[in-house]
This record gives C-alpha cells, sequence and structure tokens, in this order.
C-alpha cells in the first residue's frame, strides 16, 4: 500500500518546502503587548459594500488604538466572481474614506513583510499546507464528480439527512491511497477535501468577542480546501493567510458565525493558535415590514459609491456606522461635538449583537451637521470637489463665479446657530438655482405661488414701492424695519400678532409682504433669507427681478 507521503509527493512533486519555513518566514510580530492585527479581506467584486465600510472601519480602528498593525488582503480565489480592476478601485474608495492600512495590498503595489497579500499569488504557500495535511492523512483528493454529487444530495434530501459530504457519506475517504494514487495517475480529475473528525452532535465552545461565549455544533463536513483550479477555498485560505499574517483578531461580518466550527477544527488540526474572532452585525433594511440585509442588487445604499455621488460628507457616513458600531457613541459624540470617532475607544462588548437597520435620517442628520459648521467659502470648495467628479452642472456654475457660489452657501452662517441646510452636494442646486438667472427665468415661466386671497393690484403697489425704496445696506435690522414702514403705508400689519387683534384694520401683515418679494427674487414660498439674497443679488437684479414680477401680473 502506498504512503501518504507518496500520494502527496505524486499531487505536489515540486513542493519541498514545510510549515516550518513557513514559520520562519512569517514570524510572529514583533509588536507591543496587547496590540492587535486585524485586516480587511475584500474579494474584487467591483464595489465597496457598505457594510465591508463598517467592518473595514471596525478592524482599522482596533488596530489603532491598541498601536497594532491594519492591513488589507485581496480575496480573489473566487475567479468566477471577480471583475477585473475591481480591486484598485475597492482601494481607491477606501482613501477616499480615510481608511489607509498599515500594510498589505494597496491596489497598485503592496507593502509588508507577510506577502503576497493577493491570494492567487500564494499558491506555493497554501500548496505546502495542504502536502503537510496529506502526509498526514488529514486530508484526501476527491474523485466525486458533480453528477455524484447531485445524487448525494438527492437521497440526502430524501432521508431527510443533514445535506453534505461528511461520515459514511464522504464515499472518497474509504478510497484506499492506492486507489487514490492509480486514478490521480489516469488523469481523473479531483480536488482535495479536509478529513474532520467532528461530528456535529457534539459541541465546540469558542467566544466571540461580540457575541461571548457560544456553544457551537462540532463541525463534521469534509470541507473543500483545494479546488480543481488550483485555488483554496475561503475556509483555507482563511486559516493560511490569518495563521501566517499573523492576524490576532478577525473581524468579519456575522454571516461567517455558521462557518466558525469549520475554522475552530482547521486550525486546532493544525495545532496552531486560532485568532479571536468578532463576528459583526450586518447592516440591514426594512421592506414592507420585514427586516433583510442590504442588497447588493436592490438596494442603492448597499454600495459606498451611492453616497459619494450624493455627495454626502464621507466623514458623516463614517460617524454614522460608528454609531451602529457603538451604542454609546451618538451620545458621546453629541456631548463631544468638537472631538471625532478618532478620538472614541470602541468596544466590542458595546456593540449590538443583530443586524442594525440603516437609518437614512440618522445620516443625514450627522451630515448637516458636518456642512453646518462650514463657512460658504469651505462648502463651496468642498461642493466643486464633488462636482467636479459628479455634476458637470454644478461645476460650471461654480466655476463660472466662485464667490458668487461661496456667498450664497454663506446665507446665515455668520449667525451664532448657523443655517443645516444641506445633507448632500446634490440638494445644494435645487433649492439655490434661483439665484443663477437663467435658472430664476424658466422658474418664472411657471405658475407664481401668489397668496390668492391677496388683490393682484395689491401686490404690485407694494412691489413698486419695494423698488422705489430699496434700502438693504444699513444691516438685517434696520431693512426689516423699513419692510414694516413699507407694509404700514400698503395697510400690512407691523406682525402676525397686531393683525389678528384687528384684523378689519389691515388687509394682512408684514410677512405677507415678505413673501411677495420673496415670490419675486426665488418664484417660492420658500428661500433663504432675503435680505441675503438681497445682498448677493444686488440693487440692479433685484430691480430686474421686482419688475419682471411686476410685469407678470400685470
Ligand atoms: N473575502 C471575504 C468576504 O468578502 C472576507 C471575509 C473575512 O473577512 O474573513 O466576505
Amino acid at each position: 500500500m502506498r504512503t501518504y507521503k507518496e500520494l502527496a509527493d505524486l499531487i505536489f512533486p515540486d513542493i519541498k518546502d514545510t510549515i516550518e519555513d513557513l514559520e520562519k518566514r512569517y514570524p510572529e510580530r514583533n509588536l507591543p503587548e496587547g496590540a492587535e492585527v486585524t485586516r480587511f479581506a475584500p474579494s474584487p467584486t467591483g464595489f465597496l459594500h457598505t457594510g465591508s465600510l463598517f467592518t473595514t472601519l471596525v478592524g482599522q480602528k482596533i488596530a489603532k488604538q491598541s498601536n497594532g498593525v491594519f492591513y488589507t488582503r485581496l480575496e480573489d480565489t473566487d475567479t468566477k466572481r471577480e471583475i477585473a480592476g475591481s480591486g484598485q478601485v475597492l482601494l481607491d474608495q477606501l482613501k477616499v474614506f480615510g481608511v489607509f492600512p498599515n500594510e498589505g495590498y494597496l491596489g497598485d503595489h503592496s507593502e509588508g513583510n507577510y506577502g503576497p497579500y493577493i491570494q492567487s499569488q500564494r499558491e506555493g504557500i497554501y500548496k505546502i499546507v495542504i502536502k503537510a495535511l496529506l502526509e498526514q492523512g488529514k486530508a484526501y483528493p476527491c474523485f466525486c464528480t458533480r453528477e455524484d454529487l447531485d445524487i448525494l444530495r438527492k437521497s440526502q434530501e430524501e432521508k431527510k439527512l443533514i445535506p453534505g459530504y461528511y461520515g459514511e457519506h464522504a464515499k472518497c475517504r474509504f478510497l484506499t491511497t492506492d486507489e487514490q494514487y492509480d486514478k490521480i495517475v489516469a488523469g481523473v480529475p479531483f480536488v482535495i477535501r479536509f478529513k474532520s473528525s467532528g461530528n456535529h452532535e457534539n459541541k465546540v465552545s469558542v467566544h466571540d468577542l461580540v457575541r461571548g461565549d457560544l456553544e457551537l455544533s462540532q463541525n463534521d463536513q469534509d470541507i473543500v480546501i483545494y479546488k480543481s483550479d488550483g485555488l483554496p477555498t475561503y475556509h483555507f485560505a482563511h486559516l493560511v493567510d490569518d495563521h501566517f499574517m499573523r492576524t490576532t483578531i478577525v473581524t468579519r461580518g456575522e454571516e461567517w458565525l455558521p462557518s466558525l466550527p469549520i475554522h475552530i477544527e482547521l486550525f486546532e488540526t493544525m495545532g496552531w493558535k486560532a485568532p479571536k474572532y468578532a463576528h459583526l452585525p450586518v447592516i440591514m433594511k426594512t421592506e414592507n415590514g420585514v427586516k433583510r440585509k442590504l442588497s447588493k442588487r436592490k438596494d442603492k445604499e448597499a454600495a459606498t459609491s451611492f453616497f459619494l455621488e450624493e455627495g454626502y460628507p464621507a466623514f458623516a457616513l463614517k460617524q454614522y456606522l460608528f454609531t451602529i458600531a457603538n451604542s454609546n457613541y451618538e451620545e458621546w459624540q453629541i456631548a463631544n461635538p468638537d472631538l471625532s470617532f478618532e478620538d472614541f475607544t470602541l468596544s466590542f462588548d458595546k456593540m449590538s449583537l443583530f443586524g442594525a437597520l440603516f437609518d437614512n435620517e440618522k445620516l443625514k442628520f450627522f451630515a448637516r451637521e458636518y456642512f453646518g459648521k462650514m463657512r460658504g467659502n469651505e462648502l463651496k470648495d468642498f461642493v466643486k470637489e464633488w462636482a467636479k467628479e459628479y455634476n458637470e452642472e454644478v461645476y460650471n456654475l461654480i466655476v463660472r463665479d466662485e464667490d458668487f457660489f461661496a456667498r450664497i452657501l454663506d446665507i446665515e452662517k455668520d449667525k451664532p446657530n448657523p443655517r443645516k441646510d444641506y445633507a448632500t452636494c446634490s440638494e445644494i442646486l435645487p433649492k439655490i438655482s434661483f439665484m443663477f438667472d437663467e435658472y430664476y427665468e424658466e422658474i418664472m415661466k411657471k405658475e407664481l405661488p401668489w397668496n390668492p386671497n391677496m388683490p393682484k393690484d395689491v401686490i404690485v403697489s407694494v412691489l413698486q414701492d419695494f423698488i422705489d425704496t430699496l434700502d438693504f445696506s444699513k444691516g438685517e435690522q434696520e431693512w426689516f424695519n423699513g419692510l414694516k414702514e413699507l407694509g404700514l403705508r400698503h395697510k400690512f400689519a407691523e406682525s402676525g400678532k397686531i393683525y389678528k387683534a384687528n384684523k378689519d384694520a389691515y388687509i394682512g401683515q408684514v410677512g405677507d409682504v415678505a413673501e411677495m418679494v420673496r415670490i419675486s427674487l426665488s418664484g417660492s414660498k420658500q428661500s433663504p433669507n432675503i435680505f441675503y439674497v438681497l445682498n448677493i443679488l444686488g440693487t440692479e437684479k433685484v430691480k430686474r427681478r421686482i419688475e419682471l414680477a411686476i410685469s407678470l401680473l400685470k
């Protein structure tokens, strides 16, 4: 009978290195006590999922606050799902969100002593470990075809058995080494499976940093570790990579929790210390009352690029994700408005166990706060950067007259409680387009929202008086007092209160006067503070606009 060693040599004749060689090549990291090594391990499937950004932020933060290392590894072993070039896109997007790994796959190059950091370039390493498992009889070649596996699945379904390749169902585990050897020599295609010694009726105890102590059923599946294309499966690559890259905490989505017994068994079989695990909550959404995971196909919020296209500040999305990460974060942020998540200490035990619901209103709150703190010029620069990439129309308006744009965005920003009008850059133009003549002219072609109870000739005489006495040079209060006087001349009370107390004496109140001016200048009943609008437009434009409104009323 052939030995396991002969079988292993037949399958991997060129592999001479041993696990000891790998241990030497990738020694324990020399880090201070308590320093954690975390990683982001995306598959290059074309986009950065919001859930992945969340996991990344947590991983990076944990490494940073423990003076550890955060690295990136490209998991490209599923060649069917891979989209060429998307690894680079992922790294570019991470940069936008301020994620700069200390080492690993960085898009155009890799850095660090624990590489290669692209799984498809690590074949040689995986083979060394698989060969060692084969030599010990802890892994074996499996020659089952897709049809064989289909038949197995159907018969298990009929007998109501747990599906899978395990125990007595694992046909190829019972082949003798001679049989295995001969099939390989004959060129029969094969994969390599791990020979599990578990029993799903027994429990394995594990500690999850988020979920605490768990009792899970042992793994008993002979999972595939090496595919016929020569690449490892996720489970096996996780074992090898996180061991030899010396990861101390695996932060990953809770969808991996059911696979944990497999990973525990793999580490135990190798005699390696498993990393600590933190299975993070996935981000959910409710649709028709049903809670479900954010879906790449159905939900625009599933891709971080959506937020960038809309022009949310990346910072606000990060802040929002921290509220998902730790239940005490929001309170802390509100109590410490001048600090950011960089200053916050994240802890796994304050993390929610269940999928967090995506709360767009909360994200908008953070975004408004973020933009609210910016003065017009700074906000204009931010919008310009965004527009350059995502909105040509806005970009052209900005570069035409940057100062004009900045002044519009600065409306009421000099006040003690500055306005928080915008959550996204794309919201801005619809709110301020009336300031630009070409949009204003279009707006004025539509039906205007004049008060139907107000006689047209009254509006005309108020507006005419307004341009005849126009003076906004002395400040907002004086200007408003002037508006009140103007109103009085036309029988409009100085306040709503006075009007209500004596409705017969007046046609309306000063608010009605302001509304007439507002509609004339902007075509709408809602506009930013008129005093600022007057100042930015300047006397000439204001006159022209009021004259246009008068002509439309006649
Ligand atoms: N490539 C895996 C994924 O994208 C990584 C999971 C992990 O972090 O281990 O889901």
